[in-house]
């Protein structure tokens, strides 16, 4: 009967399980081929400041499979940390991302922008990361001035001696640095206050319903007052409608991102020349 043998292949065999392994062991295989045949690309999502202005982009990785189409990063980033494979592939990002930087430095009308990238722990925590990327640098011809560095503070909970030593160094470059998903995390606060941080990063899961959610209100409002205190930048993620960004910007934050100005797109989609859009009400005095 049906019954006996689904009782029988959840002890010895299970399909769901197995696919899910194949599924897994192919992800893994297409991933290493695609960053050999070079498949990844590249996305850019706008942030603006308090006038609607563009100040610059965030990169976020995307890989054009042959037959899936465009993967999320939120499915093979997992897979690329576990199975090392995050550290040639961010690489490669931070090299592509220069080398747009350095292409946007030589016109005067994309001058000022930067460029935030995510940084994954295991890529930071190599021995070499500082030295690779002063290489690119030095090879792209972008302004460390200009590159931001999005951490998350799973790099902080250990051996946080090498990173404040790794991120020193990238700071006297000139580099910048960010905090991604800041509050998702098992935050110690005494990090903040120990690292050479520029900017805190409200994830977008307290974004989402801060207009209905009085709990998620309260905790962007004290990330605000936060990074006001430590004098940290501040910016939100994930807004998505003129509400979101009024509410933020009555709060004190003076920085956002989301599809209200844009959805990450390809470089050749990127409109860089959006009208500003000052808020609603809070315009600034002429
Ligand atoms: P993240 O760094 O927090 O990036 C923000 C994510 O929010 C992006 O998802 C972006 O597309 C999405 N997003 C932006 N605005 C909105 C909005 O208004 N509403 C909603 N619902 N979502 C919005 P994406 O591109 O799928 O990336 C997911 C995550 O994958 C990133 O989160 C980051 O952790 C990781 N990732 C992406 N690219 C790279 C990379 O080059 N290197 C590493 N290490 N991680 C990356
Ligand atoms: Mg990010
Ligand atoms: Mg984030
Ligand atoms: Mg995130």
């Amino acid at each position: 009967q049906a019954k006996a043998a689904g009782r029988h292949a959840l002890c010895f065999f299970d399909p769901a399980m197995q696919a899910r392994v194949m599924e897994r062991a192919s992800l893994e295989a297409d991933l290493r081929q695609a960053l050999a045949d070079g498949l990844l690309r590249l996305f850019y999502q706008v942030q603006v400041d308090g006038e609607g202005q563009i100040t610059g982009v965030e990169a976020l990785l995307r890989w054009e499979h042959p037959e899936r189409g465009l993967v999320s990063p939120g499915v093979f980033i997992p897979v690329a940390e576990e199975n090392g494979l995050i550290v040639p592939m961010g690489f490669w990002v931070l090299e592509t991302a220069c080398r747009q930087l350095a292409k946007w430095a030589a016109t005067p009308a994309t001058e000022h922008l930067t460029m935030a990238v995510n940084v994954s722990r295991d890529q930071f925590r190599a021995p070499d990361f500082v030295d690779r990327l002063e290489r690119i640098l030095a090879a792209t011809g972008a302004r460390p001035e200009r590159l931001k560095l999005e951490l998350t503070e799973t790099l902080f909970l250990e051996d946080s001696e090498d990173t404040r030593y790794k991120m020193q160094r990238l700071k006297s470059l000139g580099i910048g640095f960010a905090l991604d998903d800041f509050g998702t995390g098992y935050s110690s606060l005494a990090y903040l206050k120990r690292l050479p941080l520029d900017q805190l990063k409200i994830d977008q899961s307290f974004v989402r319903d801060l207009l209905d959610d009085p709990t998620d209100a309260t905790i962007v409002t004290t990330i605000i007052t936060l990074a006001r205190s430590l004098e940290l930048e501040v910016i939100a993620e994930g807004v998505e409608s003129e509400a979101h960004r009024h509410w933020l910007a009555a709060q004190g934050c003076r920085a956002f991102q989301g599809y209200l100005f844009g959805r990450p797109v390809s470089v050749e989609e990127l409109s860089l020349t959006a009208h500003p859009r000052p808020v609603a009400g809070l315009e600034a005095p002429r």
